[in-house]
């Protein structure tokens, strides 16, 4: 059986979108369960829109995902270079051969005239197709003019090639996840495979690339399946064998229009710097099509791996939704050790002097306030109070700091606690007397422990209460409380 090669093409234009993620994943899939091979091509032949720090994002974000390549532009392989600009001495061959067999043929005409063809379509209500012009020059026509100075472009003769390999007009392929398309080719126009600067273009050099790569199928987004008639035939006028195709339903946001950065991140650094896990995105992102036979959602890109069937993958549209993501997000921080934690909420501590708590206290810190995250970007707020002499206080530990009982909570609290000693066990102790005191005065101890709470983290909610002040102490907790006094 032929060996199953299949590829992640990015245009380096922008950092790793999670819809190419989500591509890269599919493709990985499918080598991992079909013993085959993954590779990694970057398509930057639109020089103006490359640049060398989107390659790095691209690289990054894939491996940050654990969507290691077998080939690609920095581990090499046998069929590179596996950068498109490093190709432009392969693609030349080729045009060359379909100018010989007619296939292609060269195209004079200027931008204007173009234009001028567009817009007579345009006026007589008609989907515009190339006119064919240039299809039947004469020798002594180019000849004439290149003379002027023309430079021709090169394009693909459609009409040819689907006559000498169909019956018709229509050209159909077996998709992978969606079944048999077809298409009318007299639709898509005699396209240019080679423009006049000598530059191969996307539907050319994509074939080329994938031919000489020898991938076997080619799986992406469904936004590319008009460009799949065009590969197909450009492959059959080639005289060489066709890959598979599979193309994947689109990504939508929640209202349903195309996910773009106005309903919240799109590339995984994004995410990535929000607080999300890639172990989540990854095992989130696979979800938008595939679907665990078990029904257990929460997968590992292993057990993904095993269960993956492309022929199961969803044809239709998929929503992205942030919220899920957070859940599954929520999830996989509460998997975590605490080592592991620690090591990730790092660049979210930035901020504070982590000098101020002992190894042991900062372990508590985390320990105490990882529950509720969500983010792993929430923890810089979650732990704002333990850093710092004040605390900041907010609008509800106002309101509590104003109302008269919690003052004379407050007042009774200094007084003891000057005595107490700061251990875990004997804060534990203490409070509960003390709140106990205090219901015998009819004071509820959710609202004892508020005026406590408020006075030293300035908020009404948060950690438990004996860790936060066994944390930050003897000193500040008086101080902070003291301070709190009107
Ligand atoms: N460079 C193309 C893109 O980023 C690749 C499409 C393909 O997979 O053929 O959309």
């Amino acid at each position: 059986m032929e060996e199953v090669r299949v590829r992640i093409a990015p245009s380096p234009s922008g950092n790793l979108h999670v819809g190419t993620a989500r591509t890269a994943l599919f493709n990985y899939l499918f080598a991992k369960k079909n013993n085959g091979k993954f590779i990694l091509r970057i398509e930057d032949t639109d020089a103006e829109r490359t640049s060398q720090e989107y390659i790095d994002n691209i690289f990054d974000s894939l491996k940050a995902l654990g969507l290691n390549w077998d080939e690609g532009p920095d581990v090499g392989g046998p069929y590179g270079p596996y950068t498109q600009s490093e190709r432009f001495d392969i693609y030349p061959k080729y045009i060359q051969q379909l100018l010989d067999s007619g296939f292609a043929y060269e195209c004079f005409c200027t931008p204007e005239e173009l234009e001028a063809e567009k817009a007579e379509a345009t006026a007589n209500k008609k989907p515009y197709v190339y006119s064919k012009k240039c299809e039947h020059l004469t020798e002594e026509e180019k000849a004439k003019l290149r003379a002027e100075g023309r430079k021709p472009a090169i394009r693909f003769n459609i009409a040819k090639a689907q006559k000498a390999f169909h019956d018709s007009s229509i050209l159909e392929f077996d998709d992978l996840v969606k079944g048999k398309l077809h298409m009318d080719t007299d639709l898509l126009g005699d396209f240019v495979i080679q423009k006049s600067n000598g530059a191969p273009t996307y539907n050319y050099a994509v074939v080329i690339d994938d031919m000489l790569m020898k991938i076997s199928h080619v799986i992406r987004g469904e936004d590319h399946i008009s460009n799949t008639y065009k590969q197909i035939l450009i492959y059959e006028a080639l005289g060489v064998p066709v890959p598979r195709f599979g193309h994947l339903g689109m990504i939508l946001a929640p209202d349903r229009s195309k996910l773009s950065k106005r309903h919240g991140a799109t590339a995984v650094s994004d995410f990535v710097k929000e607080g999300y896990l890639t172990d989540a995105l990854i095992n989130f992102v696979a979800l938008l099509g595939w679907a665990p036979s078990d029904g257990q959602e929460i997968k590992s890109v292993d057990e993904i791996a095993a269960d993956f069937r492309i022929g199961e993958i969803s044809s239709s549209n998929s929503i992205f939704e942030y919220d899920k993501l957070k859940w599954m997000n929520s999830h996989y921080i509460k998997q975590l050790s605490l080592e592991e934690l620690e090591e990730r909420l790092k660049p979210y501590l930035e901020k504070y002097d982590l000098t101020e708590l002992s190894k042991e206290h900062f372990d508590k810190m985390i320990e105490i306030t990882r529950e509720p995250l969500t983010l792993l970007s929430d923890i810089t707020d979650a732990v704002e109070y333990f850093f710092g002499e004040d605390v900041n206080i907010d609008e509800s530990a106002r309101e509590t700091l104003d109302a008269e009982t919690s003052q004379d909570v407050l007042k009774d609290f200094i007084s003891k606690a000057e005595n107490w000693e700061w251990t875990e066990e004997n804060l534990h102790e203490k409070l509960e007397v003390f709140r106990g005191e205090w219901k015998e005065k009819g004071i509820k101890p959710k609202v004892t422990m508020w005026a406590v709470r408020a006075a030293t983290t300035g908020r009404t909610r948060g950690a438990d209460m004996v860790g936060i002040l066994e944390i930050i102490g003897k000193d500040k907790t008086l101080n902070r409380a003291k301070k709190a006094l009107k």
